[in-house]
Formats: C-alpha cells, structure tokens, sequence
C-alpha cells in the first residue's frame, strides 16, 4: 500500500498538488481538513457550540461521513458549506478537540486502507496519521502569498480579512496541544512562494519516482540477501 503524505499550512498549496499527485500516479486522494470541516459544520447546523468539547466529540464519533469528490454529512451533501467563512473560522477548534483527532484519524486510515494507498493532505499526516508513509512533503509559502491564494478563491472576503482568518488558524493549529502542525523530520519542505504550481507538482512525482526506485532496490537487496543466507544453510 503505497501512502504520500501532504503537509503544510493553509494556501501552501497543498490541495492542488495533493490532488495532481494523485491523478498521475493513479491514487486515491484523500482531503482531511474536508473531514475537520465536516464536524465544524455539523456541529453548527445542530447548534452545539463548536468548543463544547464532549457534545462535539460524541458527534465525530456518530455521524456518517463520506468524503471524496462529494463530502456527505449523514448522507446530505455539504461540499460547499464546510468552504463558508464561518466553518473556516470554527474548525481549528474542532480540530484541537483530542477525541475528535482519534476518531478522524482511525477513519483516515481505514478510508486509505480501502482504497489500497492514497495521497493524503492534511497537517499530520507524516507525523501522525501515517508517520511510516512512503514519501512526506511538507510545502510552505510565505504568509502574504497564502493570504492572496486564499483570497483569490473566497471572492467575497476582503484581502486582510482571510489573512486575519489564516493567522488565527496557523496559530492554533501550531500551538494546539494534540498533535499540532509540524514538520516531520523525514519530511522534504518546499517553498511554494513565487512558483508555479505545476513545477512543484513535477518536483513531487520525481520525488515519487526515486522513492520508488529506492524502495524496489532495497526489496531487491533484501531477497538477495535472503538468497545468499539460503546458499550458506
Ligand atoms: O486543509 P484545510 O485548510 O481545509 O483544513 C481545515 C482545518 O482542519 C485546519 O485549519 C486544521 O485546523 C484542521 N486540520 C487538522 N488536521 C488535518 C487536516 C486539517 O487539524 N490533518
């Protein structure tokens, strides 16, 4: 099962080369900030406080979620609403809930074990969710250029609204006490500052291929090794 994980902060670029990555290589693509967003959302279309931390943990744990090229909640589709300003703004602390983090992450893993592999964007993906992944790229961007990707994409919010809005969200989410955004130390960081975003993705996928080509030389080393230790018996 082969798994890349996709790390950084909002407007980094993540999704649009998480998503490409995934085309080319022919995996499955998986966007856990939509499965974050999913509970924000719900939460507030019941009207349960998004920081009242058990009612919010109960509903992970109970609602049906299908996220893919759609993200149904309890089988209604919400694929718009978990992109309004107002999940934006509630969803880092839905995700700084603990029992919210290990009810996503058991069904991350499970949704990428069904799908045989994927490529997996997220905040910790390489660190936690699957910290043995066959390849980790942490992409980064410097905060104006996130903030102007950002508010290209949301039309009707104003420039230093959604830069406000991304600076809140790095915040928490880098200082939040369970599992926080971080870089994994076998991650590979890419700037995306001033580039073209089809470049990074080619910069992945070489990344990719020699990973793959690593991986099939020690398997070889290894059943030749296997082989000779055969011949010594
Ligand atoms: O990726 P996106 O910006 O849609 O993620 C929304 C929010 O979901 C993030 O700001 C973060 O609070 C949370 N998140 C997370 N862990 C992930 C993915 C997203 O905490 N793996």
């Amino acid at each position: 099962m082969r798994v890349i994980a996709i790390d950084g902060p909002a407007g980094s670029g993540k999704s649009t080369v998480a998503k490409a990555v995934a085309t080319r290589l022919g995996l499955a693509y998986l966007d856990t900030g939509a499965m974050y967003r999913a509970i924000a959302f719900e939460a507030m279309r019941r009207g349960i406080d998004p920081a009242d931390a058990g009612p919010v943990a109960t509903l992970a744990r109970e609602v049906d979620l299908a996220v893919g090229e759609k993200v149904l909640v309890d089988g209604v589709d919400a694929t718009i609403e978990i992109r309004s300003p107002e999940v934006t703004r509630a969803v880092s602390t839905v995700a700084a809930n603990p029992a919210v983090r290990q009810e996503l992450v058991a069904r991350q893993r499970e949704w990428v074990k069904a799908h045989d592999g994927a490529v997996v964007e997220g905040r910790d993906i390489g660190t936690v969710v699957f910290p043995s992944a066959d390849l980790k790229v942490y992409l980064t961007a410097d905060d104006q250029e996130r903030a102007s990707r950002r508010s290209k994409e949301m039309l009707d919010l104003q420039y230093d609204q959604v830069a406000a809005d991304i600076a809140r969200r790095d915040h928490i989410d880098s200082t939040r006490p369970a599992s926080p955004l971080s870089v994994a130390d076998d991650a590979i960081r890419i700037d995306t500052t001033g580039r073209n975003i089809d470049i990074v993705v080619e910069e992945v996928l070489a990344l990719a291929a020699q990973e793959e080509t690593a991986d099939e030389t020690s398997a070889q080393g290894t059943d030749h090794d296997q082989t000779r230790r055969g011949e010594a018996r």
